[in-house]
């Protein structure tokens, strides 16, 4: 069996990290077994499904790079990819489930007459599921009178204003965009014994299904938009890596049965199963995802660092063709655990007009000796000659220990002088970027500041 899998989303402007790990589990699942990724648009509620709202999913999954072989923008023999023109097709299956007799029509609308037996969904995830129909749509509760009532358990398939509902778009697609592998969210479960009854009376063998629980938020409730970390373009401008957010993700209701936790896209291909998904319900932990990106951060090849740090480079005014870029990322990337964090540790290193943080001045002041030690700071740096990492600890130490002093008694007045504050990336390697007329430049105006 070739195996197709379907992304689902209906457009609301956003895609949210649940939506995106169902779309990370059918991609991975799908690519695995050599199979297609499909990505369909449910856009039949015209009033939210904006061309405007699809595109920031369709976005949010380049970026993740969960490309997909057929869908909007990629033409493929199942089309078109969006329901609100598909119509046609759907028409022809009600007609189908008309001749059988399994329609009737109800107040305009179209029902579908759902049969009276025990259906069971065997969830790849959640395990058997058996539901009566008949029986359980008959019961409803009038919040009014507050009394259980009779509910025509038959379902409505076509709404009196022409519309069609989900759950029957929903199938048709399915078949007709051949889908072998229905991979979704846990809320979609208990809407699958539907399904397989709208499988059954089209005679069409139904996909197989596999809900993945979810992903609840720090509070352990649902999560919702306004929590942090639940919006995928909050992670592309907060400087997050795409490969870091999909295997976040990833471990987000699935593992790999040992103690791994960073996984390139090659590597989750090639671990990722449906049985290693949990049937448990997923936390979100915004301070783990951070902590999985920056572990990326520090895997990422000097070029891939670069062009990936480019954008939040530029936007701080550093360009990032400047030859001292490549070092200075090297130094950043132990400090930064976002790449939005990036210039805030290297920026130092760029300017011309470095600002001083003024508790580190204060720090500074407070060091007895103070204008000696610069002033033998300054005489020891101005003696390097070739000016490179060993050389300049060297020269360092070797004045230190002229006054009777450990090298580290030089470090804090020179990170202030050279950097402006305390903090900051390695220290001697950054010099070494900024140069040593520059460093000079820097130790001489700090000395008569302080
Ligand atoms: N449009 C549905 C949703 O966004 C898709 C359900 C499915 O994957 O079958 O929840």
């Amino acid at each position: 069996m070739s195996v197709r899998t379907r992304f689902a989303p209906s457009p609301t402007g956003f895609l949210h990290i649940g939506g995106a790990r169902t779309a990370l589990y059918n991609w991975l699942f799908a690519k695995k077994n050599g199979g297609q990724f499909i990505l369909r648009a449910e856009d039949t509620d015209a009033e939210r499904s904006t061309e405007a709202s699809l595109d920031v999913i369709l976005d949010g999954l380049r970026w993740l790079g969960l490309e997909w072989d057929e869908g909007p923008g990629k033409d493929g023999p199942h089309g078109p990819y969006y329901q609100s023109q598909r119509t046609d097709i759907y028409d022809a299956y009600l007609a189908k489930l008309e001749a059988a007799g399994l329609t009737y029509e109800d107040e305009g609308a179209i029902r579908f007459r759902v049969p009276d037996k025990d259906i069971t969904v065997n969830d790849l995830i959640c395990g058997d599921v058996t539901v009566n129909l008949k029986e359980t749509r008959s019961i409803g509760f009038d919040p009014e009178t507050k009394t259980t009532l009779e509910r025509n358990p038959d379902l409505v398939i076509k709404r009196p204003n022409g519309g069609y509902i989900f759950h029957f778009v929903n199938v048709v697609d399915d078949i007709e965009m051949k889908i072998s592998h229905v991979i979704r969210g846990e809320d979609h479960l208990s809407n699958t014994v539907l399904h397989l009854a709208l499988f059954e009376a089209f005679g069409e063998k139904p996909p197989v299904f596999a809900h993945i629980p979810l992903n609840l938020n720090e509070n352990g409730s649902k999560m919702s938009k306004r929590d942090k970390g639940a919006l995928i373009h909050e992670y592309i401008e907060a400087g997050f890596l795409p490969d870091a957010v999909n295997n976040y993700m990833a471990l987000l209701g699935w593992s790999p049965k040992d103690d791994t936790e960073i996984f390139t896209p090659a590597e989750l291909m090639d671990r990722f199963s449906m049985e290693g998904v949990n049937n448990g319900n997923s936390k979100f932990d915004y301070t783990k995802c951070v902590w999985v990106n920056a572990e990326h951060l520090k895997r990422l090849s000097p070029e891939d660092l670069n062009s990936n740090a480019a954008p939040f480079l530029e936007k701080a005014g550093i360009s990032a063709d400047d030859p001292r870029v490549t070092g200075a990322l090297e130094l950043a990337r132990e400090r930064a655990e976002l790449l939005s964090e990036i210039p805030g540790v290297i920026d130092s290193i760029f300017t011309d007009d470095l600002d001083y943080d003024e508790p580190s001045i204060e720090k500074v002041q407070s060091i007895s000796g103070i204008d000696d030690l610069m002033a033998a700071l300054y005489r020891a740096l101005e003696g390097v000659e070739d000016w490179a990492v060993d050389e300049i600890k060297a020269s360092i130490k070797e004045s230190a220990e002229g006054r009777g002093l450990k090298m580290g008694a030089y470090m804090l007045p020179c990170r202030v002088a050279t950097m402006g504050s305390m903090k900051g990336p390695d220290l001697v390697p950054a010099m070494v970027l900024i140069g040593k007329e520059e460093v000079l430049g820097r130790v001489e105006n700090f000395a008569e500041l302080i």
